[in-house]
């Protein structure tokens, strides 16, 4: 009889939350559709697209309205089926079999599960009690260990929702022999970004993704941008169709259409900012008891840290409201400004709720 191996028997396909919510704040999206004119002008262009040929291998168009976007060299950018795919082709591409990765904790789960795949050792860094990030603990960890051949992080950090500063990262990429892949996917919602010194370093993988600020999770479309050698791998070694011809152009229209990503922008940072304040105000109220005051985002959504999480999980489950429970987090994405009102209405009655209950003494 057939036999998965070891490291795929105990996988099971990835589900993010199971059932229908009429608010999803889950999944760290954005929560604006694209408006109609934007919709109308997709429509336009895919009725003139070969559907029977093969996409641009290079994805040429959108890779250089993404360095137009940012403001880079087109030469240093690949563009990748999400950051996913990139994350898995470089952890498996430019480490080998046995070599070492070094992670954080608390950051993205998808680093460790495709080093896994890959037959990589994940080293794994905690991360300080405030879950703030120790650059020179990170240094010294990959200096100590020759066999760590790479470290990755997400910058902004997605759950923590904690930055470092882009002079932190310089200092981090310069101190330091492996491969450093700084995931960037929420950096649109803060200001601390290398991307623009990509080119000075030869040990530089920057991630984006167009799933979060660039509102399109649904097109799988993300980049890698690093110096030019290491560009040449990663084209190399990735499969030559990638990114089909519809999300390609998807994205070329979303990166040309500079207004409405700037104002969409905008609008989440400010809806975040609301979202944070609502949070905190519910935590004073019930003397940190329930909820833990969070510290100020760097991204669209806000981390808490709570003894009661399954409790208001569930209770926001029934009132058809998805959240991210981590256990002793919860990770509340930011979404429109009516979105917000009814999560923070919905939370502060089940906050009091506990509260009142003597539930937190
Ligand atoms: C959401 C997320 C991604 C996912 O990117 P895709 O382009 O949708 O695959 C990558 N990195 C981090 C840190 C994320 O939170």
């Amino acid at each position: 009889m057939y036999q998965l191996n070891e490291k795929l028997i105990k996988l099971s396909p990835y589900d993010p939350i199971e059932g229908n919510f009429k608010i999803r704040l889950d999944a760290n999206e954005s929560p604006y559709n694209l408006p109609d004119d934007l919709k109308k002008e997709i429509t336009n262009r895919i009725t003139q697209l070969n559907i029977n040929r093969y996409p641009d291998p290079m994805a040429k168009s959108v890779v250089e309205a993404f360095a137009k976007y940012y403001n880079i060299n087109p030469d240093c950018v690949t563009a990748g089926n999400g950051s996913d795919e990139l994350i898995s082709i470089i952890e498996n591409c430019f480490l080998q079999k046995g070599d070492k990765i070094l992670s954080l904790s608390n950051d993205f789960s998808m680093y460790r599960f495709y080093a896994q795949l890959s037959e990589l050792e994940n080293v794994v860094l905690q991360k300080e009690g405030d879950l703030s990030i120790n650059v020179d603990k990170i240094i010294s960890a990959c200096n100590a260990d020759k066999s760590i051949k790479a470290m990755i992080f997400s910058n902004p950090c997605n759950p923590t929702s904690l930055g470092i500063t882009a002079n932190e990262v310089k200092k981090l990429i310069k101190s330091v022999n492996c491969l450093v892949i700084v995931d960037e996917a929420y950096m649109d919602f803060w200001n601390e970004s290398i991307l623009n010194c990509v080119e000075e370093f030869d040990n530089l993988i920057i991630l984006k993704t167009c799933s979060k600020a660039i509102g399109a999770a649904g097109i799988r479309l993300g980049f890698a941008i690093a110096g030019k050698t290491i560009t040449n791998a990663i084209r190399a070694a990735k499969s030559p169709y990638n990114t089909d011809s519809i999300s390609q152009l998807i994205g070329t229209v979303l990166f040309e259409e500079q207004n409405w990503l700037k104002t969409a922008n905008a609008q989440i940072i400010e809806n975040t900012k609301a979202l944070y304040q609502g949070i905190c105000k519910i935590c004073i109220e019930t003397n940190n008891t329930v909820l833990k005051t969070p510290q100020k985002p760097c991204t669209n959504f806000v981390f808490i840290q709570s003894d009661f999480c399954n409790e208001i999980f569930d209770k926001l489950s029934k009132k058809s409201i998805a959240i991210r429970n981590f256990g002793t987090y919860l990770r509340i994405c930011s979404g429109t400004e009516t979105e917000n009102n009814i999560l923070i209405t919905a939370l502060n009655e089940i906050c009091h709720e506990i509260y009142s209950a003597g539930g937190a003494c």
